[in-house]
């Protein structure tokens, strides 16, 4: 057992539960503070019986300082990993300024009760939507950034204000110098095999794999493509899926980075948490039927705004700094993806 403990900010939510299963049964003590803005307290109930351990549970919002300054003054806090954020594209669009609010200015808040707590050790969940155009459909760290929508920007933001954050120390000659890994998440799906936590999208999902699970389960007819005349090996767009298990895996990787050599005097590292291969979407569906043996039907549409034909990670910072890499198959995700959806057919509710 280790015994530190560690910050989860949105814990409730999907990445979040699973981060909790992972720490907990890594020895760590696990403080989650969560506003149940887009999750259910069951999730922590779900996590409570995969491990048999409880969190320590804060229904609170991250714009909210006194309830952080009261939490880090109960808990001796050694790292945050902070996942709260509101993450739908299409919503940003529509919303922008709850989402720079929400995931800015909480961001800045939580860095604020951070430093004055001199908690200075932070996972930051990026995005791989921070990268610009590339010519290459393999993204590695140094990429140029230019995200093209308000949730991709929002992330971005932070990104540059945890850059500049670290960059300060080195002119304030800090002691206790801020550690920051900034995990830049391809597409993350799946779900923990035991089946009890998973995926919980609110309303019709907008990506692509709960889509496909809750079209095998019969509450969605059928699933658009979204383009079939991409210049990709069958026309559909490809990503680099990554199973959540894996994906927060490397978060304990993260922690125990911050802690080494690499981050003895601080800094501020960008690391993209992928597969480094990329699946295209009839690829999906196909391992989808194989593996659930249910018909997924499907038509094809047109290319949807802001798509990208082709994206997948450079693993290979992640591999040599934090020793971490994907795992799971394309058949695992699906498999477990499939359980989760056919055991809780209305997620948590
Ligand atoms: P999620 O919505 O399931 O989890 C986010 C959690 O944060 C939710 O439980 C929500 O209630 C909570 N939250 C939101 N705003 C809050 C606030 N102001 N105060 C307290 N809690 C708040 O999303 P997820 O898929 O688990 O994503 C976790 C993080 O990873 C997010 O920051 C997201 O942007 C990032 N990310 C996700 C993906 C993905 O595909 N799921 C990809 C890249 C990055
Ligand atoms: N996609 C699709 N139909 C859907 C949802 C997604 O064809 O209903 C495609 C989408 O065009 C992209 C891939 O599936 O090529 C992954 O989309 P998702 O929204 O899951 O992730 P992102 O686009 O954010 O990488």
């Amino acid at each position: 057992m280790n015994g530190q403990t560690i910050l989860v900010t949105g814990g409730a939510g999907y990445i979040g539960s699973h981060a909790c299963v992972e720490l907990l049964e890594a020895g760590f003590n696990v403080v989650v503070i969560d506003n149940l803005a887009n999750s259910k307290i069951e999730s922590l109930n779900r996590v409570r019986q995969i491990t048999g351990q409880a969190v320590t549970f804060y229904q609170g919002d991250i714009r909210d300082k006194q309830v952080l300054t009261e939490l880090f003054s109960k808990h001796e806090i050694s790292t945050v990993i902070h996942f709260a954020g509101l993450k739908a594209v299409g919503e940003s669009c529509e919303q922008p300024l709850n989402y720079y609010h929400n995931n800015v200015y909480g961001t800045l808040v939580l860095l604020e009760a951070m430093r004055e707590a001199n908690v200075k050790q932070l996972v930051f969940s990026s995005s791989a939507t921070v990268y610009g155009e590339s010519d290459s459909a393999q993204y590695s760290e140094h990429f140029p950034l230019g995200p093209i929508n308000p949730y991709g920007r929002s992330k971005a933001m932070i990104e540059d204000i945890l850059r500049d954050l670290s960059a300060a120390d080195s002119i304030t000659k800090s002691a206790s110098p801020w550690k920051i890994a900034l995990l830049r998440y391809f597409n993350p799906i799946g779900a923990h095999e035991s089946g009890l936590i998973g995926e919980d999208p609110n309303g019709i999902p907008n990506n692509l794999m709960p889509y496909v699970s809750q079209v095998a389960i019969g509450k969605l007819a059928q699933l658009s493509v979204f383009g079939d005349d991409y210049p990709t090996r069958d026309g559909t767009g490809i990503r680099d899926y990554i199973h959540v298990v894996d994906l927060v895996k490397g978060h304990i990787k993260a922690i125990a980075a911050l802690a080494g050599e690499g981050f003895r005097h601080g800094g501020c590292k960008a690391y993209n948490l992928g597969a480094g291969r990329g699946c295209s979407v009839l690829e999906i569906i196909n391992a989808f039927e194989k593996v659930t043996d249910r018909k997924v039907p499907y038509q094809i549409a047109p290319r949807r705004a802001g798509d990208l034909a082709e994206c997948y990670a450079n693993p290979e910072l992640a591999l040599k700094e934090l020793q971490w890499q994907a795992e799971k198959t394309l058949d695992d995700m699906v498999a477990d993806a499939w359980r989760w959806q056919s055991k809780n057919p209305a997620g948590y509710a």
